[in-house]
């Protein structure tokens, strides 16, 4: 693809930086299936000791590490609670049900965060036989068809609770923690501690061209590992891809901040515009937009492509755009510049 096209599909078009590259090519490399990767333990200590959990497994994606998640925590007939966008029900190929046999019940909540009370609400009965057993619950921050909406602890706190007085586990979709913690200041292990699994991904808006990684106990992530290498994904010198998450983690933390800040000046011209009725309240780095009138996403799309700039359509009148490391100011000047003469 040209550089000079505007990607804002999504925060995984992000392409490793020169300096990225060089710290994967210097990296000292093992089979990692035997666990002797030095790059990879590395990473995955690191991760491990930054969420508070004593364990880590590097996987190849982010659809891998939570659907080795709900497998860990799940039996066949089991059944999810989580909101009705959530990534590990919509976009991860039906993982939850083909792979791990669970049902998933589906709560409809505030942008995709929801409360202890709408958790109580689709608890089973353990007596009633003939229901699903819930044995899970998955957080997702931010939350991606929430327009990168971020939960605050408190209502963590209360859904753990709710889970502990009923024997649930609690995983977090933590695509892009990162984004949340740089908006409310809290620390990885404040939250990583509230949580059984957290599944973290280096791919998106930290930039590495590859990895995700999932954090949870000793007991969970050795597990972890079997699943992992049943579902393919047991890399051998995969050392090379964890020193662009080391790398990632060094370098791109802060900076998404950036992302946020662009992300808000994107969607202020967005808002100006008569042919926009309405876009979800930005904290992070993701828009979503609906369009007036009769305006179809489609159409909106092939406007913008015509110009250079390619968005991700999300609904018939929806669109999503990212802001990422590879959307400076100069790509977000010229879109709000396009957007104008669209008017
Ligand atoms: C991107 C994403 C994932 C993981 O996606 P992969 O492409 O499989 O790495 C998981 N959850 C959310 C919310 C995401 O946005």
């Amino acid at each position: 693809m040209s550089s000079s096209i505007i990607d804002l599909r999504s925060d995984t078009g992000t392409r490793p930086t020169a300096a990225m590259r060089a710290a994967m090519l210097e990296a000292a490399v093992g089979d990692d299936v035997f666990g002797e990767d030095p790059t990879v333990n590395a990473l995955e200590a690191r991760m491990a000791a930054l969420f508070g959990h004593e364990a880590a497994v590097f996987c190849p994606s982010g659809t891998m590490t939570n659907q080795i998640a709900v497998n860990l925590h799940t039996r066949p007939g089991d059944e999810v609670i989580c909101d009705e966008g959530a990534h590990i029900y919509r976009y991860e190929g039906g993982g939850v049900m083909a792979t791990s046999g669970c049902s998933v019940r589906l709560i409809q909540g505030d942008h995709g965060r929801f409360t202890s009370a709408q958790v109580e609400a689709c608890l089973n009965d353990p007596k009633a036989t003939w229901l699903p057993r819930t044995r899970l619950v998955n957080i997702e921050n931010t939350c991606n068809r929430g327009g990168g909406a971020v939960w605050d602890l408190g209502a963590v706190d209360a859904i753990r609770q709710v889970c502990d007085a009923h024997g649930l586990r609690l995983h977090m979709d933590g695509a892009r923690i990162f984004n949340a913690l740089v908006v409310t200041g809290d620390g990885p292990a404040e939250w990583g501690r509230r949580f059984h699994t957290i599944s973290v991904c280096l791919s998106k808006g930290l930039g590495a061209p590859v990895g995700s990684v999932l954090v949870g106990s000793m007991e969970h992530i050795t597990e972890a590992r079997r699943v992992r290498k049943r579902l393919g994904g047991g890399m051998r010198q995969a050392g090379m891809l964890a020193a662009a998450c080391l790398y990632a983690l060094d370098e791109h933390i802060d900076r998404l901040a950036l992302d946020h800040q662009r992300a808000q000046r994107l969607a202020e011209a967005l808002m100006a515009q008569p042919y926009i009725a309405s876009i979800m309240p930005v904290t992070t780095n993701i828009i979503i937009l609906t369009l007036a009138g009769h305006r179809t996403a489609s159409s909106f799309l092939e406007q913008l492509r015509s110009q250079g700039i390619i968005a991700a359509a999300f609904g018939p009148q929806m669109v999503r755009m990212v802001t990422h490391l590879d959307v400076d100011d100069a790509a977000i000047d010229r879109t709000i510049h396009i957007l104008d003469q669209l008017a």
